[in-house]
């Protein structure tokens, strides 16, 4: 689908437009094997991301096979927004990309599954916030979190575009089904997973390279 088609961009944020994922699941390796829980970065790839946190708190206290110690899920916020301050950046090409949208006068917007509060902090920290002023969307805002097409559907609704007429950037298979479900072209980043795995989800593309996208786009 080219610009012609696709009237709005809908972003995903972790792993999209800032490289967290990485940082945020370090931390929470780090914690799970503080508490006895032998996990590896690649596990949490597979089960955590793109996924909800109450989601992810009730995988921990399934691999614990205890309630979650009083205090965890603070103590997970303040060392994740410590890591993400001192390690996070914007995806390369990321900044390029929305300047060629802008050029082209393609809205887009992001539609997380992390809450406004997370995203404000990892737009904030890599200078991406002020091009998505009034253009964020949570999964809090909606009843059902991905791979539901929920928080897809409300921020195309809200810019008031058809489904039909929405791209979507996505790097998780929960991520790349919920935009499947809405009925949107899927683009899908490879960026921690490989496409063969985005393409299962029903990825419509996929791509490495976010320096790539626009050329694919517009
Ligand atoms: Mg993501």
């Amino acid at each position: 689908m080219k610009t012609n088609e696709c009237r709005l961009v809908i972003f995903d944020c972790d792993g999209v437009l800032v490289d967290s994922e990485v940082i945020t699941n370090r931390v929470y390796v780090k914690m799970l094997n503080e508490l006895g829980v032998t996990v590896t970065l690649e596990d949490m790839f597979e089960r955590f991301v793109g996924r909800p946190m109450s989601y992810c708190w009730e995988l921990v206290t399934d691999m614990l096979g205890r309630p979650l110690p009083e205090g965890l899920i603070e103590e997970y916020r303040v060392r994740t927004t410590a890591a993400l301050e001192a390690e996070l950046k914007a995806v390369r090409g990321i900044e390029a990309t929305l300047d060629a949208l802008t050029a082209k006068h393609v809205p887009f917007c992001v539609a997380s599954s992390g809450t406004h509060e997370k995203m404000r902090t990892t737009l904030g920290i890599t200078g991406l916030l002020p091009r998505f002023e009034g253009r964020m969307f949570s999964v809090t805002e909606v009843a059902r979190a991905k791979p539901a097409p929920d928080v897809f559907l409300h921020a195309a609704g809200r810019n008031g575009i058809a489904p039909e007429a929405c791209c979507v950037i996505e790097d998780s298979p929960t991520g790349v089904k919920a935009g499947v479900a809405a009925g949107m072209t899927v683009y899908g980043y490879c960026g921690l997973t490989p496409a063969h795995r985005l393409l299962e989800a029903g990825a419509h593309h996929t791509f490495s390279d976010m320096r790539l996208l626009s050329t694919l786009l517009l």
